[in-house]
């Protein structure tokens, strides 16, 4: 069996790792600085030279390798291989051939993907969604991303934009969000949404730990902290992950009843406080799903964290190539 590839190509970091696509092991992985400033052409090229540094690095021939899957942070056109609209890398990369100027540089057959679905990909085939044919994810982080498997296919929707969770509206008054919409998921359960509640209650003087925690400096409130907070019983901490996991909830209860997923799976960095943030979202799911079998629906927290996105682009590079 051949590896492949598999790229996440983020705001600060370019991960790559050979993957082996039938286990999902990683044989070798590099990352290398993303310096995005220097524009689509002069990044591009460093990362068709850390592609072919790592094969060799892994003391393999570019004939034992597959091709390359590149997980994307942004809208893409799937077809063509091409950039659309990349947020979060200055210029906004509009119409750059990514896939086409990879495989010049490296003779490597090349893939694109979104990076979250990337991650859910991933998460389908060897991690948490392992062995079911329907599956959400919700990677919460700085934002509320997340993807979906239904039927034994990742669905991509137009593009590939199906699957954005994080803006599933939550409150039609809601905030305005940074997509324009109002009261998306993302402005009431994501990290720093999180640290926003946490922040009030300490700028409210409210009696919680999270104030001693943080020596009363609110840039040090963070979820890992408010969870820590919550472990030590705290009253206060424990309600703000019920709050979030309530919102989150209430946006899975909505996937539940449109697609009928065996498994929810929740990652991104917040994931890692467990059960403080899953046990709310399962409460929640049994109280407002009639409709469905939800006690056959399974929340779980991601297995393969930060590796999820590069095994996940290695897998779809496998499967379309
Ligand atoms: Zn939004």
């Amino acid at each position: 069996m051949r590896k492949y590839i598999g790229c996440d190509l983020g705001g600060t970091n370019v991960r790559a790792a050979i993957v082996d696509v039938e286990n999902g092991s990683i044989i070798h992985q590099m990352s290398i600085p993303t310096l995005a400033r220097d524009g689509p052409e002069a990044l591009m090229k460093r990362m068709a030279g850390l592609f072919l540094q790592i094969v060799e690095w892994a003391g393999m021939k570019k004939e034992d390798v597959g091709g390359v899957g590149i997980g994307v942070p942004g809208l893409l056109d799937l077809e063509k291989g091409e950039t659309l609209f990349l947020p979060n890398l200055p210029g906004t990369w509009p119409h750059v051939p990514l896939a086409d100027t990879i495989t010049k540089h490296t003779g490597l057959p090349t893939v694109l993907l979104n990076d979250v679905r990337s991650i859910t990909n991933g998460e389908w085939r060897f991690g948490a969604g392992r062995g079911v044919d329907t599956v959400v994810v919700f990677a919460v982080g700085t934002g509320i991303g997340g993807g979906l498997v239904i039927n034994g296919q990742l669905h991509l929707g137009i593009a590939g934009t199906g699957g954005e969770v994080g803006h599933m509206t939550i409150d039609y008054n809601g905030p305005t969000c940074g997509c324009g919409n109002k009261g998306c998921l993302e402005a009431y359960a994501s990290g720093p949404a999180i640290a926003a509640m946490g922040m009030k209650a300490v700028a409210q003087g409210l009696s919680t730990r999270i104030g001693e925690m943080s020596e009363y400096d609110l840039n040090r409130i963070t979820p890992e902290l408010i969870a820590r907070a919550a472990n030590a019983g705290d009253q206060i901490a424990q309600d703000i992950f019920e709050r979030a996991g309530f919102y989150l909830g209430m946006a899975a209860a909505n996937i539940c009843v449109a697609i009928g997923p065996r498994r929810i799976i929740i990652g991104g960095g917040v994931s890692q406080v467990g059960d403080l943030l899953l046990n709310p979202i399962r409460r929640t799911l049994r109280e407002r799903v009639s409709v469905m079998p939800i006690e056959q629906v399974e929340v779980l927290q991601s297995q393969l964290g930060k590796n999820a996105g590069v095994i996940g682009a290695a897998r779809w590079a496998a499967d379309t190539l």
